[in-house]
C-alpha cells in the first residue's frame, strides 16, 4: 500500500470514558481541511499492515488540533489497537477529508429547526457541527438526542453544556436529549424509532417535526438509522437529495 496519501500525526491526549469508549486528539496538518459533519480515514500500523479506518471528527473546522470519539470493537482489526493508544503515538492520517453529513447540504426547506440523533459515538460529527456560529445563527431550534444503553456511556456531557455556554447566548432554543436505553429509570429509556413512534420525543422537547421545516441528521448503529427512517417517512418527512430534504444519514458499520 501507498503511503504517499496519508501524514504521520501525533497523539497529543487520550481520554478513557468508559471501558468500551475512548477519545484522542492529535496534531492536525495545515493541508487538513474539512466541513463540521466530515470525517476523516485514520490508522495505525499493526505488524507491516497498515489499518485504516473512517472516523467523523469531533473538534471544529477551525481548530489547530483533530479530535476523535472511538468505540473498543473486541478483536476489532482497528480499536482492539487503538485503544492503547498513548501520548506521543503516531497516527496515520489520510490527507482529505470525507463525507456528506453536512448542513450544506440542506437547500430546501430552509433552516428553521434542526434535530441530530446519535447512538453511541455517532455523536462525534455533532459535536464538530454544533461548534459553528453559523449553526447557531440560522436555525431557531436545535435538538441534540443522544441515546446510549448504559449512563456511565454518556461522553461528553461537559463538553456540551460548554458548548451551549459558549454559542448559545440569547439562544433559547437548544435542547439536550439524552436517552439511556437500558436504564428504565432514566427519563426517556426507549430505542428512537419508538420514542418518535409514540410521540414521547417531541413531547419531551415541546416541538414537532415538520416536513416543511425540520432539517434531520441520523448518525451511528445502522439498526437504528434505518428504523428511525422509517418512523420520520411515516411522519412525511422526506430523505435529502440533490439538496431537497428533510433527512441525512450517516451509517458507522
Ligand atoms: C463514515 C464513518 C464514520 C465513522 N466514524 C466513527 C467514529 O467517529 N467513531 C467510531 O468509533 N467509529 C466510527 N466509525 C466506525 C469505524 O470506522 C470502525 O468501524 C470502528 O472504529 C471499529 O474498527 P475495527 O477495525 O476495530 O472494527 P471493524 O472490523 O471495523 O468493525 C467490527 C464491528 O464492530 C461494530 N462497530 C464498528 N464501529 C462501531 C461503532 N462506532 N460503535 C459500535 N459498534 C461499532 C460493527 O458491528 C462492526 O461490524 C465510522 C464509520 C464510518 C463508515
Amino acid at each position: 500500500m501507498s503511503l504517499d496519501k496519508y501524514s504521520v500525526e501525533k497523539v497529543l491526549t487520550v481520554h478513557h470514558w468508559a471501558k468500551n469508549l475512548f477519545s484522542f486528539t492529535m496534531t492536525r496538518p495545515a493541508h487538513f481541511k474539512f466541513t463540521a459533519g466530515q470525517f476523516a480515514r485514520i490508522g495505525v500500523k499493526v505488524g507491516d499492515e497498515l489499518v485504516i479506518r473512517a472516523y467523523s471528527v469531533v473538534s471544529s473546522p477551525y481548530d489547530e488540533i483533530l479530535e476523535f470519539f472511538s468505540i473498543v470493537v473486541p478483536d476489532g482489526a482497528l480499536t482492539a489497537k487503538l485503544q492503547h493508544l498513548q501520548v506521543g503515538d503516531d497516527i496515520y492520517l489520510e490527507k482529505i477529508s470525507y463525507g456528506f453529513l453536512t448542513l450544506n447540504r440542506f437547500q430546501q426547506p430552509l433552516p428553521n429547526d434542526l434535530w441530530l440523533l446519535a447512538t453511541g459515538t455517532g455523536l462525534a460529527p455533532f459535536l464538530s457541527i454544533l461548534q459553528d456560529f453559523d449553526v447557531w445563527k440560522n436555525y431557531q431550534h436545535i435538538h441534540l438526542v443522544y441515546s446510549v444503553r448504559n449512563r456511565d456511556e454518556l461522553a461528553y456531557q461537559e463538553r456540551i453544556q460548554q458548548i451551549v455556554a459558549d454559542f448559545s447566548e440569547q439562544h433559547c432554543g437548544f435542547q439536550y436529549v439524552p436517552i439511556i436505553t437500558r436504564d428504565p429509570a432514566a427519563e426517556l429509556h426507549q430505542r428512537l424509532p419508538v420514542l418518535i413512534e409514540n410521540g414521547q420525543l417531541e413531547q419531551f422537547v415541546g416541538y414537532e417535526f415538520n416536513p416543511e421545516t425540520s432539517h434531520i441528521m441520523l448518525c451511528g448503529n445502522p439498526q437504528m438509522v434505518e428504523d428511525t427512517k422509517a418512523a420520520l417517512k411515516a411522519r412525511g418527512l422526506t430523505m435529502n437529495r440533490r439538496g431537497e430534504g428533510n433527512i441525512a444519514v450517516e451509517n458507522y458499520w
